[in-house]
């Protein structure tokens, strides 16, 4: 045995020990896996064909064109774990098989979610196309220039994360039959509008990115059109508390450059120049939103600064007096008359700070309707040109725990049980039928099953969804306590779910507002503070009627249900909550229909540092990011399967009988036949159509003999 041979076959061994001991802890065995790996500076592991990812917080020079070219048209285990092995597996399957496929990318914030989802992108735009026709490269320009407008919009600078998605993205890409991208789509998933990091309203959602782009990266005259100052510490919604003022002083230089990409970006997707123009004026008209300051006269409130409110008017094509009405006042229909009821000082701040988010979101709605416009598959003639299959890449928040869990981390972990619960069936029902196909036993597995989380959440009448909605339901005023104690008396028994008041001392009773759910990774505690607001969503209908009847058209056309009097408004809008939940299902049974393949990213640790290995960290996100189940099902199967014909056409080199040429009857036989010669029969079984291989060790052999 040669000396590489028998470090191979130690290396083999020393794994298929862990692999298959009877004291085997998967969990170990991943972790020990992952971070062997990223101590060598291999940021990418595979768990079966899960890529794992580790996030190295440095650049590597391993997403260029030689690298591309390696992993190609390779099959999944021929090259080391990239992201670009899963995204070609993805790419080939669609190809080969006409098989819609898709890739789920999760991990918690600045894991690098974000960053693996553009790789896989640019890996499928490198690879496609190769006759350079002009309406595919458009449609692949397009596709990777959305990123960039996308993540001004709507990502943020945060704690965990300089640039933060603070939405989650759906991106399918459409292919024709000869593969190449001929169309996309994209889906996003809840825009947080107020940061979670306690700062008042908007706070960093907003910071940097755009925000602080416009006004360091605008011209000028662009700047005097829109009535803004350079100062980004002139805008209350930015300015948001000393904290942030630090922050924003440590922004990029890069903003002024930053700006100009966008622009230009959005003018690559078709924007028309009046479009960005009434982008940015939109964007203006909430910073001024922000200073507005109301006052008190007796029980009359006013707005102090006037002149703000003409800025605004101007910016949003209306009237000075009707954004005063609207700030002001509130129509509601009592009876048959229809009235002017006056809003507190209270209320009109709500109101203003409501708008200012209403828009935001309109906003990026708008701009990701306008994206799709462009790129989606018009036309397309299935008859003529064959199928057109897709590739879809979900790049979404991973699961959030922080000192302060709201409303947003609620939905966010709710969307990571219903991807745990795909995972988990996914991966269990694809080896089980795989095994049932090819004739071969199959032995059940245990593992939790997080279906009883998911129901908890969103069962109909019965699960938080549904009694959060009928608290909102109420008339009169309904208090986020009054949400907690339906909690309380409808869920106190329930195995995943309890609430301080139920647990805990007399003592702690009075400061009650919190809940219990004990996540398939790991307990959140949420307090209820904001849940009743944020589900209602109230916008008042006369913001919408002001911006429908904006003289300005793209505006107009975001708000069309401005059209209505209050009169006509009979139907209470659905709930944030109920939006995102049947957004959350509308997307899992797209995922399910697809063929899935898997990125999870793990983040090494909390300082941004290419350095350090925060062990106690990374245990937690290998654990809940479903990686057990995973291992556990490939360690109760095959580590490996492939046809007959292509693992004769990898390894019949290996015994005379097969090479150059067998004269079997078969190719079953023939591979039967190679595998007695190195004498592996006893950790093979064959299927019908391939041949499966138990333990990672005599496919590392086998590799080793192919090398020789
Ligand atoms: P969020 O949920 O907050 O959007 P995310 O998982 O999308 O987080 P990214 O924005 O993709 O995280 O990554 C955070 C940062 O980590 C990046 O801005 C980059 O600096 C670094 N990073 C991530 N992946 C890589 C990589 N493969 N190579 C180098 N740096 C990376
Ligand atoms: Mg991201």
């Amino acid at each position: 045995m040669t000396n590489s041979r028998a470090a191979v076959m130690k290396r083999a061994t020393r794994l298929e020990n862990v692999f298959f001991s009877t004291t085997f802890d998967p969990f170990s065995f991943s972790f020990c896996l992952i971070l062997g790996r990223f101590e060598k500076g291999r940021i990418y592991t595979f768990i079966g064909e899960v890529v794992v990812s580790m996030n190295p917080y440095k650049n590597l020079n391993i997403y260029g064109r030689d690298t591309i070219e390696q992993y190609k048209g390779r099959e999944l285990y021929e090259r080391p774990p990239h992201l670009f092995a899963i995204a070609d597996a993805a790419y080939k399957a669609m190809k080969r098989r006409s098989k819609d496929t898709c890739i789920v990318i999760s991990g918690e914030s600045g894991a690098g979610k974000t960053e693996a989802s553009k790789y896989i992108m640019q890996y499928i735009a490198a690879i496609t196309n190769p006759s350079q026709r002009a309406e595919v490269e458009r449609v692949k320009n397009i596709l990777l220039k959305s990123n960039c407008v996308l993540e001004a919009f709507g990502n943020a600078k945060t704690n965990r994360n300089d640039n933060s998605s603070r939405f989650g993205k759906y991106m399918d890409i459409n292919f024709d039959f000869k593969g190449d991208p001929i169309g996309g789509h994209i889906n996003n998933y809840l825009l947080e509008k107020v940061s979670h990091e306690g700062f008042s309203f908007f706070g960093s959602p907003f910071l940097k990115i755009l925000f602080v782009q416009l006004l360091q990266g605008g011209s000028d005259q662009m700047l005097r059109s829109l009535h803004l100052q350079k100062d980004a510490s002139a805008y209350n919604y930015i300015r948001a508390g000393a904290q942030l003022k630090v922050r924003v002083l440590s922004c990029s230089n890069n903003d002024g450059a930053e700006f100009k990409a966008v622009a230009d970006a959005m003018k690559v997707i078709g924007f028309k120049q009046e479009e960005i123009q009434t982008v940015y004026k939109i964007v203006a008209a909430i910073l001024h939103l922000g200073n507005l300051k109301f006052s008190v006269d007796g029980d009359t409130p006013l707005i102090e600064n006037g002149k703000v409110v003409s800025v605004i008017a101007d910016l949003l094509s209306t009237k000075s007096d009707m954004v005063e009405k609207a700030l002001l006042f509130r129509t509601v229909a009592t009876g048959r008359d229809v009235i002017d009821k006056q809003h507190t000082e209270q209320e009109a701040t709500y109101g203003r700070d409501a708008f200012a988010k209403a828009i935001y979101e309109r906003l990026f709605c708008w701009i990701v309707t306008h994206i799709n416009d462009v790129i989606e598959v018009k036309n397309y003639d299935n008859t003529i040109h064959g199928k057109n299959t897709v590739i879809g890449v979900l790049d979404i928040y991973g699961f959030e725990i922080f000192d302060n869990n709201s409303f947003e981390q609620f939905c966010i972990n709710y969307c990571n049980e219903k991807l745990q619960q795909l995972f988990i069936q996914l991966v269990l029902k694809q080896e089980q039928e795989e095994y049932q196909r090819e004739g071969i036993p199959w032995k059940h597995i245990d593992y939790f099953n997080n279906q009883i989380i998911v129901d908890l959440v969103e069962q109909q009448h019965k699960g938080i969804i549904a009694i959060l909605d009928d608290a909102c339901m109420n008339v009169g005023k309904v208090t986020d306590e009054m949400f907690l104690e339906a909690l309380n008396n409808k869920l106190g028994k329930h195995a995943h779910f309890s609430s301080r008041k139920l647990c805990a001392t007399d003592k702690i009773l009075e400061f009650d507002r919190d809940f219990r759910i004990k996540h398939y990774a790991g307990d959140v505690i949420y307090s209820v503070t904001g849940f009743i607001d944020k589900n209602k969503d109230t916008l008042f209908q006369d913001f919408k009627r002001l911006m429908y009847n904006s003289s300005n058209p793209v505006l107009k056309m975001m708000w069309p249900e401005g059209k209505l009097s209050i009169t006509e408004v009979t139907k209470r809008p659905l709930t944030a909550a109920t939006l995102f939940k049947n957004s959350m299902i509308a997307l899992v049974d797209n995922l399910a229909s697809k063929e899935p393949y898997y990125v999870r990213c793990i983040k090494p640790n909390d300082k941004k540092s290419p350095q350090l290995f925060d062990e106690e960290r990374c245990r937690h996100q290998v654990e809940y990011l479903g990686l057990l189940e995973n291992v556990r099902v490939r360690r109760a199967g095959f580590a490996y399967r492939q046809t007959y014909e292509k693992f004769l056409h990898r390894y019949k080199m290996i015994s005379e009988f097969t090479w150059p040429n067998h004269d079997l009857p078969s190719d079953k036989e023939a591979v039967k036949k190679l595998i007695e010669c190195c004498g592996f029969q006893h950790d093979v079984a064959y299927g019908k159509t391939k041949i499966f291989i138990r333990t990672p060790r005599t496919l590392f052999t086998l590799e080793e003999l192919h090398a020789k």
